[in-house]
């Protein structure tokens, strides 16, 4: 029997998801559970066992080749363990340990979930054909990842590209992470609500006061709204612009629920990179939105275990 297919597992704060897929990104078997985020560590890796049980009983199972894992962070994939900020139950935890027991020992591979979901954008989405991309996810944090020559560029740890905690304002708020002044503080959709909050926004009589409700209103023209996403897409631009001079990248895609507001957060991210993004080998930068749907996650996993990319960091290849 052919192992034409991989296995891929995306784990989150509220849930896990697994699916078997193919060498063309096809999902073919999907199982999820949500994720016990406030239970002890056992009983989180129980829905991981959980969810990798309904893919082994498929018939396909047997064509299975690797597995693939997409994790919440911070993870250490030379350790082979996840530190996911949002499941306290899991500090160290041997993940990569514990699944391949589970799968028979099949060949498992770890990444980030922002290294994940640059994998996807990569391998079938928006960064497709650019050997040099910044891909990230703004939503209730900020993440990302980078793909180098032509590579995914998950770091020896494979956290690299967490572009959330670029520090962009060097006396700003203190972040959760420890640092001040991060991408996140700024631009994720909790923050760029508690901004337009302070400063005078109010919800409709829904009573709806996320960020989509304030880019819904900036749509509308609140100008409170507005400032608010110009904000936050002054903080990405910022941090976009240091990644590109630092690293030469020719494209930055930009997913999540926040990525999701259109020109509400591109135009004046655009606007902004023109501020930021000066010398003469970034100016043609490109910022684009996410192609990838909530299959992300699972499409990068696989596209680790089909290519190893951590293992070939590693190797220095
Ligand atoms: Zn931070």
């Amino acid at each position: 029997m052919h192992t034409d297919l991989v296995a891929a597992l995306d784990i989150g704060g509220t849930k896990i998801a697994a699916a078997l897929v193919d060498g063309r990104g096809g999902i073919l078997v999907r199982a999820q559970r949500a994720t016990p985020a406030q239970e002890d560590g056992d009983t989180v890796m129980r829905a991981v066992t959980d969810v990798l049980g309904d893919l082994t009983a498929s018939p396909l199972w047997g064509r299975v080749a690797a597995l693939g894992i997409g994790s919440a962070g911070p993870v250490d994939a030379s350790a082979g363990t996840v530190s996911p900020v949002n499941v306290p139950g899991w500090r160290g935890y041997p993940l990569v340990e514990r699944v391949r027991s589970a799968v028979g020992g099949l060949p498992v591979e770890l990444i980030g979930d922002g290294v994940a979901i640059t994998a996807a954008e990569h391998w079938q989405g928006a960064a497709r054909g650019h050997d040099n991309a910044l891909c990230m996810v703004v939503s209730t944090g900020v993440g990302g990842g980078l793909v180098l020559g032509g590579r995914l560029h998950p770091g020896p740890t494979g956290n690299a590209g967490h572009i959330g905690h670029i520090s962009v304002d060097l006396d700003g708020d203190p972040c959760p992470c420890g640092s001040r002044g991060c991408v996140e503080r700024i631009a994720s959709g909790p923050n760029i609500a508690r901004r337009a909050l302070a400063n005078g926004w109010r919800p409709g009589p829904d009573g709806d006061a996320s960020a989509a409700a304030v880019a819904a209103a900036a749509r509308a023209g609140d100008p409170v709204a507005v400032a608010s996403f110009e904000r936050a897409a002054r903080a990405l631009a910022a941090g976009i612009a240091a990644t590109a001079t630092l690293v030469e990248i020719d494209i930055a895609v930009v997913g999540g629920g926040v990525g999701k507001a259109g020109e509400v957060l591109f135009g004046p991210l655009r606007k902004a990179l023109t501020d930021y993004a000066t010398l003469s080998f970034v100016r043609r930068l490109e910022v684009v939105p996410a192609e990838m749907g909530t299959d992300a996650g699972l499409v990068g996993a696989a596209a680790a275990a089909l290519t190893g990319p951590v293992k070939a960091a590693a190797a220095g290849v």
